[in-house]
């Protein structure tokens, strides 16, 4: 499954990170996810749970921040929501040469958020 995988990738990042800033635990991971990365953020979240169980990223909530997709096309300038199914033909010359992804293949973690020694949240750090 496509969102195993990036489950599995999230959470040895985030592990890794939290053994580096000596972290005990971690209370909220947000992640980017655009629209055409092909993730279902329900999927996710299950995949989530699974693949973080035994690290330091255990019982961690899971924030996804969705990315509209956008297009630009550079001949005319104009630019546009991709859309799902995307719609990568420009609105205006209806032709797909020169056309850029601008955004909505993000798939990165914008922030973690560790947790204290007692569970509470504490100081964030980026
Ligand atoms: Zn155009």
């Amino acid at each position: 499954m496509h969102e195993m995988s990036i489950a599995a990738a999230v959470v040895e990042q985030v592990d890794t990170a939290a053994r580096e800033h000596g972290a005990p635990a971690v209370a909220r991971v947000r992640l980017r996810v655009g629209e055409l990365a092909g993730v279902v953020p329900e999927a996710l979240d299950f995949c989530f749970e699974l693949a973080c169980t035994g690290t330091l990223v255990e019982g961690a909530a899971l924030d996804t921040e969705p990315v509209a997709a956008r297009a630009r096309c550079a001949p005319c300038g104009v630019e546009w929501a991709v859309g799902m199914p995307p719609d990568l033909a420009c609105p205006d010359c209806r032709r797909g040469s020169g056309v850029e992804l601008l955004s909505g293949r993000e798939l990165q973690i914008l922030d973690v958020q560790w947790a204290g020694p007692s569970g509470a949240p504490a100081e964030q750090k980026g």
